[in-house]
């Protein structure tokens, strides 16, 4: 889904990094933790920080266990290879990370199939799930999980409303099937919505939660569930070698970002509304209205490529992410201020202009 930029010798720097919520660097304060860290063989269970890490990740979703993973990619395959068997389908959005992003992974490596399922913004309803249900014949595959994502990266930041997550999880449930949350962004869907991250997961067995994203870490995700689940999600740990050791020093890092950086989530937010009602008074161009972090545009008169309007941009020091044949997508974050996203919107008017 995401498209590199054609390479251009004698770029500038790139002054305002809307590129992804991915692009924060460590702040001096974090990384002063992170030195800080007490550490140990994260391997043997014996980094302090990482089982500090991993035990308020569990008590704040309400799982009995969690286990530290050195990326969000990491936490959907060991869930999918824990959650099923080969030959098994899970049940997903069509535009799921783990449908577009994830190199095939759960094909390759849990042998599932993934069925897409349609709906706006990256959610569907329990009536999707229930018409996506198939016979318990011997020549269906079995399906044994539905995942959500929380919020929709590709859809457009969305949120899914508490109600909705739970009756999906309860048709799933119904059903048979183990539901996952992918929750790369879920404290960005706590902010917007202001109801409690408890209710976001409380229908779903697993979730885990990125530290890369708008949460601002160097590394790490944390999957939580129950503890007889985490035990065998171990085991993926370590065949896929993500078992580490002195991990603490990036656990001191999501710590951290648990104290300082989830209420200031609200300023993304902020910031992505003032830059979609910048870009919205942009003539030939159309934006979808940002419910957090990240706003998707296109151009609606067809003047130019969507690749252009990039490059023009990125020509002026402003990186913006392609997902798509016409259709860009800025996301604010740690590192970007107002005043970023004011001069981003003077930026793109004046690409649109240019002859
Ligand atoms: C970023 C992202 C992931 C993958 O996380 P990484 O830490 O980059 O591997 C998975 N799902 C969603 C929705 C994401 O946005």
């Amino acid at each position: 889904m995401y498209m590199p930029l054609p390479a251009q010798p004698g770029l500038p720097p790139v002054r305002i990094d809307l590129y992804s919520d991915t692009h924060t660097r460590p702040t001096a304060a974090m990384r002063t933790a992170m030195l800080a860290a007490e550490v140990g063989d994260e391997q043997y269970g014996d980094d302090p920080t990482v089982n500090a890490l991993c035990d308020r990740m569990a008590a704040l979703l309400g799982k009995e266990a969690a286990v530290f993973l050195p990326s969000g990619t990491m936490c959907n395959q060991i869930a999918v290879l824990t959650h099923t068997r080969p030959g098994d389908e899970v049940l997903c959005h069509e535009t799921a990370h783990l449908v577009t992003s994830e190199g095939g992974g759960a094909s390759a490596l849990s042998g599932v199939n993934l069925l897409g399922l349609r709906g706006a913004e990256g959610q569907f309803d329990a009536d999707a799930v229930t018409e996506a249900l198939r016979p318990r014949t011997r020549n269906a595959p079995p399906q044994s999980l539905l995942s959500v994502e929380q919020t929709t990266n590709i859809a457009g930041g969305a949120v899914w409303p508490v109600a909705a997550l739970d009756a999906v999880a309860a048709t799933a449930h119904g059903a048979g099937l183990a539901t996952h949350m992918d929750g790369a962004r879920l404290f960005n869907a706590v902010v917007a919505s202001n109801q409690p991250v408890g209710a976001h997961v409380r229908g779903y067995d697993t979730v885990w939660v990125d530290f890369t994203k708008g949460l601002g870490a160097p590394l790490g995700a944390v999957l939580a569930g129950t503890s007889t689940f985490i035990g065998a999600a171990w085991r993926w740990k370590q065949r896929l070698g993500g078992a580490m050791r002195q991990a603490g020093m990036c656990a001191a890092a999501c710590l951290y970002a648990l104290d300082h950086n989830i209420a200031r989530l609200a300023e993304d937010h902020a910031n992505a509304a003032r830059l979609a009602a910048g870009l919205a008074r942009v003539p030939g161009l159309a934006v979808q209205p940002p419910a957090t972090n990240l706003v998707f545009f296109e151009i609606t008169d067809g003047r130019f490529p969507i690749e252009e309007l990039a490059l023009r941009a990125r020509r002026a020091g402003l990186l913006v992410s392609l997902l798509g044949r016409n259709r860009a997508r800025a996301c604010t974050h740690l590192d970007i201020t107002a005043a970023d996203v004011d001069d981003a919107v003077s930026i793109l008017t004046d690409a649109m202009k240019a002859g």
